[in-house]
């Protein structure tokens, strides 16, 4: 009997900062799409990671502040050299890395409507962070007929017609106070490799993978990089078949800061590193870190 293995094309965050109107002196004005991106960052620079993203403006005022908090917590960063796995995912051990690739991944953090919330996931086993746009996107390349799926931000018009729309959403689960701040931080650097998609799909892999992803090889998965349920009858738990995929940034992310984080405290190190653990002994059906991670080289156009 095959067990219909059901993939939950993850909780890409599609998160987006909105700012209230009393905030408009904030650094949002930046159009993303304009941004010019080093490939190789400069250790000087400041991380100043939230210039570089548009914040939905439908973010409450409780919500606005915990964001803030997290770029400033982002902007006090500063890592050593002592993890390899880390550079090999970035490209290099400093902040600056993680800098350049959130920037290419995250230009629009929305806050998820309830509605979309109900419509998307019915239940309780989803809280808000994730994937939506991942599903319309992939919805939309298998279906020749549509439209290109467009969103409006801010009252500007997105399209989310290819993996790396940048469109980031969040949920009330972003916001619960039980996350803690570096914890927050981690979600988006999840989130932001469910962007990534080394070639483009053709429409029957699309299809596959929007519908059946456990059908196909597992060698597409790393379009996106969909999860698959654990295999421990847990529904409602997601787990990585394939290496370098969002687990496994998540788990670097957290391995990162327990081990090479200079600013941080030793509670929060000690946070990273049980979170790291947890990671490590319930997300994977293999080692996530072998051989190289596929990241930035795709074009970005795609
Ligand atoms: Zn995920």
């Amino acid at each position: 009997m095959i067990i219909r293995v059901k993939i939950i094309i993850t909780f890409i965050l599609v998160l987006s900062f909105i700012i209230s109107c009393n905030l408009k002196h904030m650094s949002l004005k930046q159009d993303p799409a304009k941004s010019s991106y080093s490939s190789t960052p400069s250790k000087e620079q400041n991380h100043d990671l939230l210039s570089f993203i548009v914040l939905d403006n439908k973010f409450k005022s409780g919500e606005l502040r915990m964001i803030n908090e997290m770029f400033s917590k982002y902007d006090s960063l500063q890592f050593g050299s002592s993890y390899e796995p880390f550079r090999r995912f970035f490209g290099g051990d400093s902040v600056e890395y993680l800098t350049d690739y959130l920037k290419k991944r995250i230009k629009y953090f929305v806050r998820h409507s309830e509605e979309k919330l109900q419509q998307q996931y019915s239940g309780d086993g989803w809280k808000g962070i994730g994937a939506y746009y991942m599903h319309d996107w992939l919805q939309n390349i298998f279906d020749p007929y549509s439209q290109i799926i467009q969103t409006k931000i801010n009252g500007k018009t997105v399209n989310i017609d290819r993996p790396r729309h940048g469109v980031i959403t969040s949920g009330p689960a972003f916001f619960d106070t039980s996350i803690d701040v570096l914890e927050r931080i981690g979600i988006l650097t999840h989130e932001a490799r469910h962007s990534d998609c080394p070639t483009r799909p053709t429409d029957q892999v699309a299809y596959y993978l929007f519908n059946f992803p456990d059908q196909i090889n597992t060698s597409y998965w790393s379009c996106v990089n969909v999860h698959a349920a654990c295999n421990d009858n847990d529904e409602g738990r997601a787990c990585d078949k394939i290496t370098w995929g969002s687990y496994a940034v998540s788990f670097i992310y957290d391995a990162k800061i327990y081990m090479d984080c200079l600013s941080c405290t030793e509670s929060e190190k000690q946070t990273a590193n049980l979170s790291a653990k947890t990671y490590w002994n319930s997300r994977f059906y293999i080692n996530p870190l072998s051989g190289t991670p596929n990241t930035s080289s795709f074009d970005e156009s795609e």
